[in-house]
């Protein structure tokens, strides 16, 4: 498949670089880690140097704080089910309401059949977290916080380490999904007060099904996978080499490149949103403009769909994304834009525009010159549209 890819929050290209390295994993360096024998070790130790990959993108103290998982959404449940085991007398949670559902699920389930408290803390307008809530929320009764790094729909980033040390002051383990802002924003763990942290190798241009909790040194921690000594007996199973090696392969490009992503891909990102805003009336981008991750761009075009955006743009082998998400056959504007309050008719139109270190400049002023085209189009089909009166006037994000 060749075209535009501007899905990367959703998922990257393998790096060819990480894939090299991942190869001779499935035949030649094929034993198991856990063998005696020569065939296992040569595994073992380039999973051992994929570890020090990641401590060191995550810029933690120690190399055995990484733990190796299947991703993203194991790595989110295993933490906060293991805060919720090692202080079984505490009974609250504290989380945001724009978290991934690997979160939120989570944590629906744990209130409704495990009897929790789930304090979800608002966000505003911009998609920033309220602090004021969030400060309210925290008691010697939480077991965990968890709230993530960076928003994959927006791109907002919240001051986590501020919202680390509010937590430990009552004695709450602080975890955060940094699924979408590891390799995007420099990290330096060793000195924060973070106890756990979940990424995702195909955020960052490593293979799906692979990724890490971080856990700091001396935090009480109990398993979601029982059975081998894996992991130091904090992830049972046979190790997934071949990912393994690719995550940590995938960990040193994005260190060499995180300059990159916090430059070059910023300005694209910051180009294709000023022609889009200059080019199509009743428009606005959402979530924090000042504090984003560099690559994110989420448009809210009014009165028309996502969905047709979204298709449109696949015919000019543009790949985006909605922000709307289909629930049992009704189309609803996503949880993240109803949290910060954007209208529905502004909501349905949300379309996410993720770029990458790949992503080119003239692959960006192709999207540029045909997105005013399409939005036009689709505007004069929309009885929205036509109901407000072609260009009524546009509603103002609070930040404008
Ligand atoms: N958390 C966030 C913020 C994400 O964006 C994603 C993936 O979209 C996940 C968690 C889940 O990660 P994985 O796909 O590795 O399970």
């Amino acid at each position: 498949m060749t075209g535009i890819y501007l899905d990367n929050n959703a998922t990257t290209r393998v790096d060819p670089e990480v894939l090299a390295e991942m190869l001779p994993l499935f035949t030649q360096d094929f034993g198991n880690p856990s063998s005696m024998h020569g065939f296992g070790a040569a595994v073992g130790g380039k999973i051992e140097w994929a570890r020090k990959q990641v401590q060191a993108l995550l810029g933690a103290a120690h190399d055995s704080e990484v733990v190796f998982t299947s991703g993203g959404t194991e790595s989110d449940n295993t933490a906060i089910l293991s805060a919720l085991e090692a202080y079984p007398k505490k009974k609250s949670i504290v989380t945001s309401v724009v978290e991934h559902p690997a979160v939120l699920a989570l944590c629906d389930y744990l209130e409704k059949k495990r009897g929790y408290t789930v304090h979800r803390i608002a966000v505003d307008g911009k998609g920033d977290l309220d602090i004021d809530a969030y400060k309210a929320a925290l008691s010697e009764d939480v077991a965990i916080v968890s709230i993530m790094w960076a928003n994959n729909e927006t791109g907002t980033i919240f001051p986590i380490e501020e919202l680390a040390v509010l937590a430990k002051a009552v004695g709450a383990v602080f975890h955060t999904d940094a699924v979408q802002a590891v390799g995007k924003i420099p990290m330096k763990l060793a000195d924060s007060a973070v106890d756990m942290l979940s990424l995702s190798g195909h955020k960052l241009h490593a293979p799906k099904g692979i990724g890490a909790l971080y856990v700091k040194r001396g935090l009480r921690f109990r398993p979601m996978l029982r059975g081998g000594h894996q992991e130091r007996s904090r992830r049972a199973g046979t190790e997934n080499a071949p990912g393994i090696v690719g995550l940590g392969a995938a960990a040193q490009l994005a260190l060499v490149h995180m300059q990159d992503e916090n430059t070059r891909v910023k300005a694209l990102r910051d180009k294709l949103e000023a022609a889009i805003l200059e080019a199509v009336p009743n428009c606005f981008v959402t979530g924090n403009p000042a504090n984003r991750l560099p690559n994110t761009a989420n448009v809210a075009f009014e009165y028309i769909e996502g969905e047709a955006i979204l298709l449109l743009l696949n015919e000019h082998g543009i790949a985006a994304s909605s922000g709307s998400a289909c629930t049992s056959g009704s189309l609803e504007p996503s949880h993240v834009m109803r949290a910060m309050g954007v209208p529905y008719t502004a909501a349905h139109g949300a379309t996410r525009f993720s770029l990458s270190r790949e992503t080119t400049e003239a692959e960006i002023d192709r999207v540029i010159a045909v997105v005013p085209g399409i939005i036009e189009r689709l505007r004069s089909l929309s009885p929205y549209w036509a109901g407000a009166g072609a260009a009524p006037k546009a509603f103002a994000p609070t930040y404008a």
